[in-house]
């Protein structure tokens, strides 16, 4: 029997709009940007820390820092993730290792054909699980001029919102935008 080769297709929901869901991890809000060129990175990087894959001793991508559009908090590319998304990237690494092991013990049983008296079965796991559901088109569209990019925020926010891109803040209380440049040295 050939090895069947699966290809399994792990990717964060989208809305009507495009938009994906990200979450604070200070404030726990949630807003939405478009997908970003990292976020198959970040999945990856995920998957390999809960389930050793034979590759993952290659080095990832850089993912670069992000900011909460509410709370202004900077954090790791990779703590964005909505606890939907966490729970479905476990899911998946927990499946996909279970499907691991007994393709492992399947082999092994094939190949072992002439042991008279084997000591285990191996036991077909369940199916891998279904994809997130798309995404609510929810949300109320924000265009950020410093980046050129459009974000999605709660309907009731009306404080500063900063760039999840940039962290640069934009707007306040006083309802005039104002634009706070902050230069850093790299
Ligand atoms: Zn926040
Ligand atoms: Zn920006």
């Amino acid at each position: 029997m050939n090895e069947a080769l699966v290809i399994y297709l792990v990717e964060l929901p989208r809305d009507a709009g495009g938009f994906v869901r990200r979450e604070c991890p200070r404030c726990q809000c949630d807003f939405k940007t478009r997908p970003r060129a990292h976020d198959a990175c970040i999945l990856q990087r995920r998957l390999a820390s809960l389930f050793p894959f034979e590759n993952a001793h290659e080095s990832f991508d850089e993912v670069p820092d992000g900011w909460c559009l509410y709370c202004g908090h900077r954090a790791a590319g990779d703590e964005w993730l909505t606890p939907a998304q966490q729970a479905h990237v476990e899911d998946v690494a927990r499946s996909w290792a279970n499907h691991v092991r007994y393709e492992q013990l399947a082999y092994v049983s094939r190949t072992l054909g002439l042991n008279p008296r084997p000591t285990f079965v191996s036991v077909k796991p369940r199916a891998l699980p279904e994809p997130l559901p798309p995404e609510a088109d929810d949300l109320r569209l924000l265009p950020l001029v410093c980046c050129g990019e459009e974000v999605k925020a709660h309907e009731d926010w009306d404080g500063p919102i900063f760039c999840p891109r940039c962290g640069i803040r934009h707007g306040g209380l006083s309802g005039r935008q104002q634009v706070h440049l902050e230069f850093m040295r790299e």
